[in-house]
C-alpha cells in the first residue's frame, strides 16, 4: 500500500531526473539551441505561451533549427527511460499539458518558420512552427492565399487537428484537407514525407492525428492566387441578438448557402466593463462589397463599431488577433449541432445563464460562437479522417459552437471549468432532445475532458490507431509525449 501510494512521486522523480540528464546531452548535441530555468531565453520561450496556465516551467527548452534537430531530440527521449517530452507549435492551446510541461524537455518549434513557395505558386511550404501571421504576410506580397487559420497569432500545427476554419474554408473544406505533404519525424528519429502516394495511410492519419504520430517539421499547402476581399467585423449592443441570431439562422438555411461567404457569429460577455455585445467576423473572398448573403448582418442595429473593409490576410488576421483577450486563463470547449433558429436561441439562453452564474469571477470574459462546418471535400483522394461522412453536405445546416472563457485568477479555474463543462452538457442535452446533436467534436477547439478522436467514428479511430501503431511500435508519443488527445485512450 505504501509503495503503491509513493509510485506517482517515484516516477515524477525518475522523469525529472531523466529529463534533466537528456537535457544536459541535448545541450551538448545541439548548442546554443537548449535554453534552462533563470535565462533569459527560457523565460522568454515560457512567457510566449498564449494562456497563462499553459506557462509551466520543463526541465529545458529545446529549439531546434531543422528537422534533423528534431531528430535528434526525439532520438534521445526514445532511449531514455523516464524522459518526457512536450512539442509546442505556436503555443496558442488552453489545454493545460498540451505543449509544455513541469518535468520534461519542451521542444519548441518556433524556430521552424521558414516559409517558401514553388515556381508555379501552387505549393507553399511553411515550417511546423510558423504562425499564419507569418504565412500570410509572406503570400500576400505575392498575391497568393493558402486556407489557414484566421487568428493570426495560432501556429499552423492546428493543421493536425483540422488546421482552422479559413475564410476560404465553406468553399474549400477544412484547412487541413489543403495540405499537399507533411514532412515529419517519427518516434525512431527517421525523417519521412507523407502525401497521397508516399506513407498516405500516415499522410491521412495526421490529418486528425495530433502529435501522435510525429513531428510534423514542413507543411507543404497547396496555395492558389487571391486578391484582396471584402471582410472584418461588426460589434452590435446587446439590444441586436435577436436580429442577430434570426439573421445566423437564416444564413444557415441550406437554400442561402454562399460557397464564398464565411461569418464568425459571437456573443460577448465583460465583467470589467459590465458589458454583453454580439458580433460578426465576416468574409467574402472576392472584392465584393455588402454581398446578398452577408447583408443582413451588416443593416442589424445597434452596431458599436464596423471595420468591414476590402483589405488581405494578413491584415484581417492582425485584427482577429487583436481582438483576442491576452495574458489570462482561459478554457474553450466545442459542440456540433444541426441549425435551427429555436436551437441558436437555446444554445444562447443557456449561455446567458451560464454568464450569470460565473459573473462574479475575476476579469471573466466569456465569448459563445456560431461558425459553419466546412465541407467534405476529399478531393485529393484521402481518407476522410473527420469522420463527416463524402457526399454530406456538413456546410449547409451544421453548426460549430465553441465557448471560450477567460479569467484572471487560479483560485477561479476549478469553477470555470466545472461552468465551461455544465454548458456544454446543457447545450447537448438540449441539441439530443431536439433531435439536432451531431457526433462530431471539432479537434481544434475541443477541450481536454472532451474524446473528440472519439467522433470521428469507430472506423477512423481504428485506421489512426492502426497506423500510430505501425510508424511508432513502442508508443513513445503515446507515453513519453503525454500532452495532446493520445489515440490509445479512445476505445474503439
Ligand atoms: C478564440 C479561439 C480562436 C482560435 N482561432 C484559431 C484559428 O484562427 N486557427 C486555428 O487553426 N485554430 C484556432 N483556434 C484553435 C487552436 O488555437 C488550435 O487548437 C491549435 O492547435 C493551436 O495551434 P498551435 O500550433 O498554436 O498549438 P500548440 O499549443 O503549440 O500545440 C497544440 C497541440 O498540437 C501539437 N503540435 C503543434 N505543432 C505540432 C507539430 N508541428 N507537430 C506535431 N504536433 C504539433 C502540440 O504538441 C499540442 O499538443 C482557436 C481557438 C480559440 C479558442
Amino acid at each position: 500500500m505504501f509503495f503503491r501510494l509513493l509510485l506517482p512521486f517515484l516516477f515524477l522523480g525518475l522523469s525529472i531526473a531523466s529529463s534533466s540528464a537528456v537535457c544536459l546531452t541535448l545541450s551538448k548535441l545541439l548548442p546554443g539551441q537548449v535554453s534552462f530555468p533563470n535565462s533569459t531565453i527560457y523565460d522568454n520561450a515560457v512567457a510566449s505561451y498564449f494562456f497563462v496556465q499553459e506557462r509551466l516551467t520543463p526541465n529545458c527548452m529545446v529549439r531546434p533549427d531543422s528537422a534533423r534537430d528534431v531528430a535528434v531530440v526525439i532520438k534521445q527521449v526514445e532511449t531514455t527511460d523516464g524522459a518526457i517530452l512536450s512539442v509546442r507549435g505556436g503555443g496558442h492551446s488552453a489545454n493545460v499539458g498540451f505543449a509544455n510541461s513541469n518535468t520534461g524537455i519542451t521542444l519548441d518549434l518556433r524556430s521552424l518558420n521558414h516559409i517558401s513557395v514553388n515556381g508555379e505558386g501552387n505549393v507553399t511550404s511553411v515550417g511546423g512552427g510558423a504562425l499564419w501571421s507569418e504565412v500570410y504576410e509572406y503570400l500576400d506580397e505575392r498575391g497568393l492565399a493558402v486556407l489557414g487559420g484566421r487568428v493570426g497569432t495560432v501556429g499552423v500545427g492546428g493543421l493536425l487537428t483540422g488546421g482552422g476554419l479559413s475564410v476560404f474554408s465553406p468553399r474549400l473544406g477544412f484547412a487541413s484537407n489543403n495540405v499537399a505533404n507533411m514532412e515529419v519525424v517519427l518516434a525512431s528519429g527517421d525523417i519521412v514525407n507523407a502525401n497521397a502516394t508516399s506513407n498516405a495511410d500516415l499522410f491521412a492519419a495526421l490529418k486528425a492525428g495530433q502529435n501522435n504520430l510525429g513531428v510534423v517539421t514542413r507543411f507543404d499547402l497547396l496555395s492558389f492566387k487571391q486578391g484582396l476581399y471584402w471582410g472584418g467585423g461588426i460589434v452590435y449592443a446587446e439590444s441586436a441578438v435577436s436580429a442577430q441570431l434570426a439573421a445566423f439562422a437564416e444564413f444557415k438555411t441550406p437554400a442561402n448557402f454562399d460557397p464564398d461567404a464565411e461569418i464568425e457569429q459571437s456573443f460577448l460577455y465583460y465583467k470589467a466593463k459590465e458589458l454583453r455585445i454580439s458580433s460578426n467576423n465576416m468574409f467574402y473572398s472576392k472584392p465584393i462589397v455588402n454581398v446578398s448573403s452577408l447583408r443582413r448582418f451588416a443593416q442589424i442595429q445597434p452596431q458599436i463599431s464596423n471595420t468591414m473593409r476590402i483589405s488581405n490576410s494578413s491584415d484581417f488576421s492582425k485584427e482577429m488577433s487583436e481582438a483576442q483577450p491576452a495574458n489570462l486563463l482561459g478554457v474553450w470547449a466545442t459542440t456540433t449541432f444541426k441549425s435551427s433558429l429555436a436551437g441558436l436561441q437555446d444554445v444562447y439562453r443557456l449561455w446567458n445563464s451560464s454568464v450569470t452564474e460565473l459573473s462574479s469571477v475575476d476579469g471573466l470574459v466569456s465569448s459563445l460562437t456560431f461558425q459553419a462546418v466546412p465541407p467534405v471535400t476529399g478531393e485529393d483522394g484521402s481518407v476522410d479522417t473527420f469522420g463527416l461522412a463524402p457526399g454530406t453536405h456538413p456546410e449547409k445546416d451544421l453548426v460549430i459552437c465553441l465557448i471560450a472563457n477567460w479569467w484572471s485568477d487560479t483560485t477561479d479555474s476549478a469553477r470555470m471549468l466545472n461552468g465551461t463543462k455544465e454548458f456544454i452538457a446543457a447545450v447537448e442535452k438540449n441539441t439530443e432532445a431536439k433531435g439536432a446533436k451531431v457526433p462530431f467534436t471539432y479537434l481544434n477547439y475541443a477541450a481536454s475532458w472532451q474524446d473528440p478522436i472519439q467522433s470521428i467514428g469507430e472506423e477512423q479511430v481504428k485506421f489512426v490507431k492502426k497506423v500510430a501503431a505501425k510508424y511508432d511500435p513502442n508508443g513513445v508519443f503515446q507515453t513519453k509525449v503525454p500532452g495532446g488527445f493520445k489515440i490509445t485512450r479512445v476505445s474503439s
